[in-house]
């Protein structure tokens, strides 16, 4: 199964995305994390993309697509993954359901996260006081991100509407609660 875990930035997506790895054996493919490795590693890519994160706007889809592409060659894909911050515009949607094609699969569900803007910015402040925030995990570009995130990503969710796969939980709800209804949700499909 190819799943999306959709929703805006500090949405949980991640967080549930390492509970569906461990209790589904599917992995994780999120481009946030290959784009940070990149950076910690001193790549030409890493160095190419760094201040692109810092500021919290989009890398090109041409560099994520060319991640992705080389990612679903690896063996563990072939049952289906998680994608976790990819596609985040509509080119990447419709590249990667053309990447699936090749591999004869498909993207099957759409999890989005619903979080409200207000609630996203008090959890950002809550891991800077816990130290637990990472460089683009700031007010200042936690608003750029969302801005970012309602215009470029959320149009997604009409992409992936008109092909009824858009399942809506509640993120807002506590953690144990979200990975419940996720679970839920994916039995139910199966
Ligand atoms: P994330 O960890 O998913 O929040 O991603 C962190 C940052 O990496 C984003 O703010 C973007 O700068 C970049 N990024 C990650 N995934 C993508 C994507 N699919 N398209 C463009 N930029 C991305």
């Amino acid at each position: 199964m190819n799943l999306v875990l959709f929703g805006p930035p500090g949405a949980g997506k991640g967080t549930q995305a390492k509970v569906l790895v461990e209790k589904r054996g599917l992995p994780q493919l999120s481009t946030g994390e290959m784009l940070r490795a990149a950076i910690a590693a001193g790549s030409p890519l890493g160095r190419q993309v760094e201040s692109i994160l810092a500021k919290g706007d989009l890398v090109s889809d041409q560099i994520v697509i060319e991640i992705i592409r080389e990612r679903l060659k690896v063996a563990d894909c072939v049952k289906g993954a998680v994608f976790d911050g990819f596609p985040r515009t509509v080119p990447q949607a419709e590249a990667l359901d053309e990447l699936l094609k090749g591999f004869g699969g498909k993207i099957d569900i759409v999890i989005e996260l619903k979080v409200n803007d207000e609630i996203l910015l008090e959890r950002v402040k809550q891991r800077i006081e816990q130290g637990l925030s990472r460089p683009d995990d700031n007010p200042e570009t936690l608003k750029n991100r969302l801005a970012v995130y309602h215009k470029n990503t959320a149009p997604l969710l009409v992409y992936y509407g008109k092909q009824g796969k858009v399942v809506t939980i509640d993120g807002m709800a506590p953690i144990a609660e979200v990975t419940k209804q996720i679970a839920t949700t994916l039995d139910t499909k199966r």
